[in-house]
């Protein structure tokens, strides 16, 4: 997977949904997949940067991507109904989601971690892509062959002291991952659903969690770029309810 060569063309007239698209793992997904053809949704709450993100894929001359500006800690159920009918209207349908937005939280022990900064991690973690992934199920059914990727973690699958709610959340999108997985895929609609952990990148996130470390010792965003054009494309197809990794263990 990691050595894997995206034909140019991977995602020609897909349309594909990046979640937390203005920086880090998230931008540059979103631009390698317009870079293969995809017209990519770029979700986020900092609406300068994702115009800087649609500014680049315009300059460079590839599909005309759309923004939505969404706060995922304070969106409402009925926002993302109403995200749901605007890509409806626009696109009809959907043909791939990257949930990618996440926050750290705060590195504590579990005695002394303050609940409402819980909550905001359970939320932005793992009740948005639940609310989000609810919302635009029927447009993926609409796809053919839908990719839909989870952004876990290592803390997400073999948890580490002090991660606090942010190891518990990456713990519910494995699960979210996997009850989809088999909700999803049926024969008519082929919708395949699965998990993807980065791996440590060099990114605001990684900097604010290890802000010890030099962040060179870890790759840019962009080297992850064959893993997540794999997941999202064809070549992929099958690959369904796993838990995959875009760096070697
Ligand atoms: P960044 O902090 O660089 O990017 C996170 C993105 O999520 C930003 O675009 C941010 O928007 C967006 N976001 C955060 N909160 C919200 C919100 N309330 N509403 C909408 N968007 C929001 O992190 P990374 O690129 O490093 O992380 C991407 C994913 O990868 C995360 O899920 C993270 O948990 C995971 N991951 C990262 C690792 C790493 O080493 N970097 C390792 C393992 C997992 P804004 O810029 O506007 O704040």
């Amino acid at each position: 997977m990691q050595d894997y060569q995206a034909p140019a063309d991977l995602l020609k007239d897909r349309i594909i949904m990046v979640t937390g698209a203005g920086s880090g793992i998230g931008r540059a997904a979103a631009k390698a997949y317009a870079a293969h053809g995809a017209t990519v949704i770029l979700l986020g709450r900092t609406v300068s940067k994702l115009e800087s993100v649609y500014d680049e894929i315009e300059a460079a001359g590839h599909p005309k991507p759309a923004i939505v500006p969404l706060n995922l800690e304070g969106a409402a159920v009925k926002e993302y109904e109403e995200l749901a009918m605007t890509i409806e209207d626009n696109f009809g349908r959907l043909d791939g989601l990257l949930h990618n937005a996440g926050i750290l939280g705060t590195r504590s022990p579990v005695e002394m971690y303050d609940p409402e900064t819980w909550n905001q991690v359970m939320h932005v973690n793992a009740t948005a892509p639940f609310l989000l992934t609810r919302a635009v199920i029927p447009l993926l059914r609409l796809s053919t062959g839908a990719s839909v990727i989870f952004t876990s973690s290592g803390v997400g699958r073999k948890a580490k002291a002090y991660w606090g709610a942010y190891a518990v959340s990456k713990f519910a999108v494995e699960g979210l991952s996997q009850l989809l997985s088999e909700e999803l895929d049926d024969e008519r609609h082929n919708v395949r659903v699965n998990s993807l952990n980065p791996g440590a990148t060099r990114t605001n996130m990684r900097a604010h969690a290890y802000p010890a470390e030099d962040p060179r010792q870890n790759p840019a965003p962009e080297e992850l770029m064959p893993t997540y054009l794999y997941l999202m494309g064809k070549d992929s197809a099958g690959i369904n309810g796993q838990q995959l990794d875009a760096q070697p263990k």
